[in-house]
C-alpha cells in the first residue's frame, strides 16, 4: 500500500515496474526511456526506425526490450506484446508516445497522408491501449499514458491531420479512463512547443527562436521534462489521477488574444 508521508515510495513504486515506451528510439520517447531505466524500472522500446534503433548508445541500450514495430500494424503490436508477456511476464505502464506531423493545407493533404498521421498517432494508440488494457485487468492494476499535444486543443493552419489526431487522443483518454477505472488510471500529457528532432525538421533555427520568443516561458521545453511528468504519472503518488489532461507548454495556451 503507498504511505503518502514515506518519501521513499515514489522511487520504490517505478523501481518495481515493466514499462512500455512506444516510439522510445528518438526525442521525448528516448528521455522517457531513459528516465524510467535510471529509476530503476525494467524498460521495453518498440520504434519503426530501424536505423535510430541500431545506433542506440549509452543508458538507451540497456532497455531490456529493444523492438522494431509499427504502432499502426496491429500484428506487429501482437509481436511486441507477445514479447513482453514472454520476457516481462505483464505490463504495468505503457507510454504512448509514437508520432508523426505531416504539416499539409487542407488543400495539399493527400488522403495517403490523412490516413497515415491518423494511423499512426490514433490507431496506433487504440491498438497498444487494447492490448495494455487486456493484461492490466488482467493482473488488476496499471497505468496508460498517452502523449497529446495542446495541437489537439486548439485550432492551427496546416496541421489538420496531426491536430485531430491529438484531439482524438484526448477523447481517447477520457473514456477509457472512465471505462478501465479503477484498475488502469489512463491520462494524457499535452506537451506545446518541446526542442526534438520532430521540431528540428519542421523549423528553422530563426523560426525557433521566434516561436521561444512567443511562449510565456521564453523558451521550447525540453524532453526531459516530459520525461519528468510521466516518471510522476506513472507513479504511486499519482493514484489519484485519471481522465486528466496534463498540459506542459509553458504557458503558450494560457491566454490567447487577451493576454496581448
Ligand atoms: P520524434 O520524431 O523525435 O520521435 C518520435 C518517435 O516515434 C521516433 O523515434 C519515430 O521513429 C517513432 N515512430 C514514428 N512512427 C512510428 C510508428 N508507426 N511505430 C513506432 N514508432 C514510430 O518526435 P517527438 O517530438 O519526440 O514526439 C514524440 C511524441 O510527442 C509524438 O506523439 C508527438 O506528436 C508528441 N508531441 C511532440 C511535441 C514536440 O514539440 N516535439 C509537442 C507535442 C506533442
Amino acid at each position: 500500500m503507498y504511505d503518502a508521508v514515506n518519501q521513499n515510495s515514489y522511487k520504490e513504486s517505478i523501481r518495481t515496474q515493466r514499462v512500455l515506451i512506444t516510439g522510445g528510439a528518438s526525442g521525448i520517447g528516448a528521455a522517457i526511456t531513459k528516465k524510467f531505466i535510471l529509476s530503476g524500472a525494467r524498460v521495453a522500446i518498440v520504434d519503426i526506425d530501424a536505423r535510430a534503433i541500431d545506433t542506440k548508445a549509452g543508458i538507451l541500450s540497456s532497455a531490456e526490450i529493444i523492438l522494431l514495430g509499427d504502432v499502426s500494424d496491429p500484428s506487429s503490436m501482437d509481436e511486441v506484446f507477445g514479447e513482453l508477456d514472454r520476457c516481462f511476464g505483464g505490463i504495468d505502464v505503457v507510454i504512448n508516445n509514437a508520432g508523426i506531423s505531416i504539416p499539409a493545407s487542407l488543400a495539399d493533404t493527400s488522403l495517403e497522408v490523412w490516413n497515415r498521421v491518423l494511423s499512426v498517432n490514433l490507431t496506433g494508440m487504440f491498438l497498444v491501449s487494447q492490448r495494455a488494457a487486456a493484461r492490466m485487468l488482467n493482473q488488476e492494476d496499471g497505468v496508460i499514458i498517452n502523449i497529446g499535444s495542446v495541437s489537439g486543443m486548439v485550432g492551427m493552419p496546416h496541421y489538420l491531420s496531426y491536430n485531430v489526431s491529438k484531439a482524438g487522443v484526448i477523447e481517447l483518454t477520457k473514456t477509457l479512463a472512465i471505462e478501465l477505472s479503477p484498475t488502469v488510471r489512463v491520462n494524457a500529457i499535452c506537451p506545446g512547443y518541446i526542442l526534438t528532432p520532430m521540431q528540428e525538421k519542421e523549423y528553422t533555427q530563426d523560426e525557433l527562436n521566434n516561436l521561444a520568443n512567443k511562449i510565456p516561458a521564453k523558451r521550447l521545453g525540453r524532453p526531459e521534462e516530459i520525461a519528468s511528468l510521466a516518471a510522476y504519472l506513472a507513479s504511486d503518488s499519482a493514484r489519484f489521477i485519471t481522465g486528466a489532461l496534463i498540459v506542459i507548454d509553458g504557458g503558450e495556451t494560457a491566454g490567447g488574444l487577451a493576454s496581448f
